[in-house]
């Protein structure tokens, strides 16, 4: 008789705790594959000069399959990980093991949408499901149908804030065993891939806790709720630029789901029962929300989130400048806050919410640049990038999405003296220093002094 095979495709939900779709086609299937494929294009510049995966992203990624890859093999199982165009890598796994199920997370992204799709039309014999394991709620938990969305977060969040959030679910103890026997095994295959571990060893000593995995990232909420009581003072911390205790630092983790959203927030529902409540733990589940609103926003405007005109259809005036452009990449503009932000953003992989808020307003607004230069800049740099979020962001600060006010632009002096009043952040950070003016020649390579 045939057996019941079942290949599991780990996206952005690289844990074994709360993942019903994992859960539901093991308790399915007699033997299982459990695969994360490393696409190539991944490391190749994109059309905005940057390359869609950077050095902290990858090395946090790594360390993220190896601990899902203990977690599974602690429960009969192990994660191959594979290289390559992902719907050719996944079709040769299901017709050379004869898979009948194939299951995966619900992937917000256009691309993951449209690569779930082909495998789908690709093999219609295939039972194939997926689960909502990267949201708060389920899609049939909206008030609205996703096209009535609001255009705005506070009539989002009014309209969502009381919905019951499910409890996390419990791993199983037991999968089913491993499918195929001369399987790629982790991490053979990363090694051939040529950006292995050691080279993705490149982990800044300013935020040693920022490794990756389900371990790690439990760890990181337990410290910030139960064991620093940290949370207790979020709303009067969060917009800090430096250092680790002034906001959760847990997005790195939820965006590549070694943990969950609905994990986090039980977990501030239990610190509130077991110690206090107060705004600022009630902050926190509103900056989720925040979080959650963008990824509904990037399913509903699906390819509209990349577009310059964005979902307000508002094509803002602007030009290319590649030597300004590179300026504020390298921190070299001549607004030392920025280049402090941008000089951690491209040390740690990380960058305050502050921070991110007044680089990308002076990359709009004081070089007049494509703000998609910047959302892609920050895709490749972020050790948490997540497409709705940093797309949706970016959209709001260049004035073309969700925005109410629609035109924000930060007075960079006047916020140095609000969040670095000593110039202690920049001059940790080396903002001070600069080279030369913007612009060594104009716009149409002409230079600008000759004598
Ligand atoms: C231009 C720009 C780009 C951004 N790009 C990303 C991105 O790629 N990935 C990402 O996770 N966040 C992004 N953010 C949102 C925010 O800056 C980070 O989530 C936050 O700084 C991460 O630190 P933390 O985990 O300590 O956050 P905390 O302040 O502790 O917040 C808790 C969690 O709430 C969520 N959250 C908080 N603020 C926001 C927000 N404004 N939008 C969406 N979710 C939020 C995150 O999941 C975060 O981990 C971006 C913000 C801006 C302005």
């Amino acid at each position: 008789m045939q057996k019941n095979k079942g290949l599991y495709w780990f996206r952005h939900d690289l844990r074994v705790t709360d993942n019903a779709s994992l859960n539901s086609l093991a308790r399915n299937v007699e033997s299982l594959l459990c695969i994360f494929v490393v696409d190539p294009r991944w490391f190749k510049p994109s059309h905005y000069q940057s390359a869609h995966m950077g050095k902290h992203r990858w090395r946090f990624l790594l360390e993220s399959l190896q601990n899902l890859d203990e977690q599974l093999k602690e429960r009969g199982q192990a994660l191959v990980v594979d290289y390559g165009e992902p719907v050719s890598v996944i079709a040769d796994y299901i017709e050379k093991h004869q898979i009948k199920h194939i299951a995966c997370n619900f992937h917000s992204g256009v691309y993951e949408r449209q690569q779930w799709q082909r495998i789908q039309i690709q093999f219609p014999q295939v039972e194939a499901a997926t689960g909502e394991g990267h949201s708060l709620f389920f899609n049939s938990q909206l008030p609205v149908p996703l096209k009535d969305l609001p255009d705005t977060f506070t009539p989002f969040r009014k309209k969502v804030e009381d919905i019951s959030i499910d409890r996390p679910m419990q791993a199983m103890d037991v999968f089913p065993s491993v499918l195929g026997e001369t399987i790629k095994q982790w991490p053979e295959t990363i090694s051939k891939i040529g950006h292995d571990l050691e080279s993705a060893n490149n982990q800044s000593t300013d935020y040693p806790r920022l490794k990756g995995g389900a371990d790690a990232a439990r760890a990181q909420l337990d410290y910030y709720l139960f064991e620093s009581d940290n949370i207790t003072s979020y709303k009067q911390t969060r917009n800090g630029l430096d250092g680790w205790d002034f906001s959760s630092k847990l997005s790195a983790w939820l965006a590549n789901g070694s943990i969950s959203s609905k994990q986090v927030f039980h977990e501030i529902k239990r610190y509130e029962s077991e110690r206090t409540s107060n705004e600022s733990t009630y902050w926190l589940y509103f900056e989720l929300l925040w979080r959650e609103y963008f990824y509904w926003y990037a399913l509903k405007h699906d390819s509209q989130l990349f577009k310059i005109e964005g979902v307000r259809h508002k094509k803002p005036l602007t030009t290319f400048a590649p030597q300004r452009f590179a300026k504020w990449c390298s921190g070299n503009t001549p607004y030392p806050i920025v280049n402090a932000c941008m000089n951690q953003l491209n040390a740690t992989g990380f960058m305050s919410n502050r921070g991110r808020q007044l680089v990308a307003s002076c990359l709009v607004h004081e070089l007049s640049i494509d703000w998609r230069y910047g959302a892609a800049y920050f895709e490749q740099q972020l050790v948490d990038f997540d497409v709705g979020s940093n797309w949706g962001n970016w959209q709001y600060l260049a004035g073309v999405g969700a925005d109410p006010r629609g035109h924000r632009q930060f007075n960079l002096e006047k916020q140095t003296q609000m969040y670095d009043p000593n110039g202690t952040f920049i001059s940790k950070w080396n903002g001070a220093s600069h080279s030369g003016p913007l612009d060594d020649v104009d716009y149409a390579d002409w230079p600008i002094s000759w004598q």
